[in-house]
């Protein structure tokens, strides 16, 4: 597929996350022409999928159509498929189209943006029992399983049964965990009782598990304290030390403190590990590099891949100075890379990549959240009131910003209610029906030809290690 007729630089993009969206829209002016491409026809705004999946943000907020936030960029294109390969030495991306067509891409100069999928540390047959949650597809799936349980323990009769219907366990303590756990609980103790007439909402039980001594790990001690205190008054119990270590569809066994335990319930969400897009792999296959344990390819202080100054890697699917894989870097390198092609065609030389920290931040509940900015570490309200602005400012459009505040108004502050809470039989039932077989998620589309990236094997006692997402900072 030929993609440009302008005879202008060919940039081609591959993904529309923080990294790429940020890469095409600082293009904007630039004497190229861009091709951004990718298998969703969206940005997502991943910091608050919680939200969409525990039903208090439609999906749409949160998750703006690609070819409306470029729509001003007259020099970008946006295509949705699927990228299966990249040949470095042709300098060709091949994609597949949502008919199943190839299409060639040829470039001039690439950026890779693929971001990071979950991590099951090798056992991927989890994914079955302990869906993760990356896309919008995810969290609605997560919601849908979520709202259903609470629709099975109300026709439920055997108190055993309930029990189960009722008990929520989140593998992994880092913020997404966290801020599941939190709102999990809300749902259940402030928001439902009143809508619920045989059950007692308010008995769910919900589990936090994490590996590590901490919940948060990546972040202060202080900040710690606060958010494990703040989510029991919540009424979560939060099991540090302890490390899944098998699961099915209605329990999950759990090593601690205390030795093995096996906790009877039909909820078991991932927010334990990510791994770099397969198309990391892709490329440092290509490049003749090693990636490293998170799959991630290393780059370059200017982002390029080694021996390629033609082709960037960025965001969470690049290893660069040992940055955490969170929104501002990825944003950032966007910028940066936009601003090293344009550079090079006015013959201008860019100094390497600087990032500057604006901080990391969770929300743990209603009202209160835990920040650390600029050297100050706060927590509690101050703390939520920083998380809201950071967030707001960070979504895309105006009016997906205004929609958000007055969704939290409605949701969090006036009502206490929660307008996204949609299922219908079938989808509840792909999630609670007692004949399964198989997983009922579809697998993630992995590039042609290519194995996921194989990280070390986990002793069989550590199959499932608690490692979080690094520190959120939006
Ligand atoms: C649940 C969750 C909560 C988070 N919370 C925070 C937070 O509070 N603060 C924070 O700073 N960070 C947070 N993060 C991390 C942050 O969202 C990521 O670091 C950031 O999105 C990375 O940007 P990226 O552009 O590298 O990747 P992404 O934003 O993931 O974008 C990758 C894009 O590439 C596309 N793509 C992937 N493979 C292909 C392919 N083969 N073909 C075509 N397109 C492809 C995807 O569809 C996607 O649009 C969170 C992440 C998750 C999952």
């Amino acid at each position: 597929m030929g993609a440009h007729t302008t005879g202008r630089h060919r940039v081609v993009v591959v993904g529309g996350g923080f990294a790429g969206l940020n890469a095409t829209r600082a293009l904007d002016r630039a004497d190229v022409d861009v091709t951004l491409v990718d298998r969703a026809n969206h940005h997502l705004f991943q910091p608050l999928l919680y939200q969409v999946a525990t039903g208090i943000l439609p999906p749409g907020l949160i998750a703006p159509a690609l070819r409306s936030v470029t729509k001003r960029e007259r020099n970008a294109r946006v295509l949705l498929a699927d990228v299966q390969d990249l040949d470095l030495d042709r300098r060709v991306v091949s994609a597949r189209a949502p008919d199943g067509r190839e299409l060639d891409l040829p470039y001039d100069t690439l950026v890779v943006a693929a971001g990071a999928t979950h991590s099951y540390f090798g056992k991927d047959q989890l994914a079955e029992y302990a869906p993760g949650m990356k896309t919008i597809e995810d969290a609605r799936y997560l919601r849908d399983g979520i709202l259903a349980k609470f629709e099975m323990a109300e026709i439920a009769t055997d108190p055993a049964e309930r029990a189960e219907w009722l008990t929520f366990v989140v593998v992994g303590a880092g913020p997404t965990g966290v801020e599941l756990v939190g709102q999990i609980a809300e749902l259940a103790h402030t928001v439902l009782p009143r809508d619920y007439r045989s059950v007692d909402t308010r008995q769910a039980r919900i589990i936090l598990l994490e590996g590590a001594g901490a919940v948060l790990p990546p972040f202060a001690p202080k900040l710690q304290a606060y958010t494990k205190k703040r989510l029991e008054e919540m009424g979560v119990e939060v099991r540090l030390n302890t490390l899944a270590v098998d699961m099915d569809h209605e329990s999950i066994t759990v090593k601690g403190p205390d030795g093995l335990e096996t906790i009877r319930t039909r909820t078991r969400i991932w927010a334990a590990g990510v791994q770099a897009s397969p198309l990391a792999r892709v490329l440092a296959d290509e490049a003749g590099v090693e990636t490293d344990r998170a799959g991630r390819i290393p780059v370059g202080p200017d982002c390029t891949v080694p021996g390629h100054p033609e082709v960037f890697a960025i965001g969470d699917m690049a290893s660069l100075d040992k940055l955490p894989g969170v929104a501002q870097p990825a944003i950032q390198e966007g910028k940066y890379v936009a601003r090293v092609i344009k550079d090079r065609l006015t013959g201008r030389q860019t100094p390497p990549f600087r990032y500057f920290d604006k901080g990391t931040m969770a929300t743990i509940g209603y009202r209160s959240a835990v920040a650390d900015a600029f050297g100050v570490k706060v927590t509690g309200f101050l703390a939520y009131v920083m998380w809201v602005f950071i967030h707001v400012m960070y979504l895309v459009g105006w009016g997906n910003r205004l929609g958000a505040i007055y969704t939290w108004a409605r949701a969090l502050w006036l009502s206490h209610n929660r307008g996204n809470r949609i299922i219908a039989l079938d989808t509840a039932r792909q999630d609670v029906a007692a004949d399964r077989t198989g997983p009922v998620r579809p697998p993630a589309i992995l590039p042609r030809d290519t194995p996921p990236a194989a990280p070390p094997a986990p002793a069989a006692e550590e199959a499932i290690p608690s490692t979080p997402r690094e520190a959120g900072s939006a």
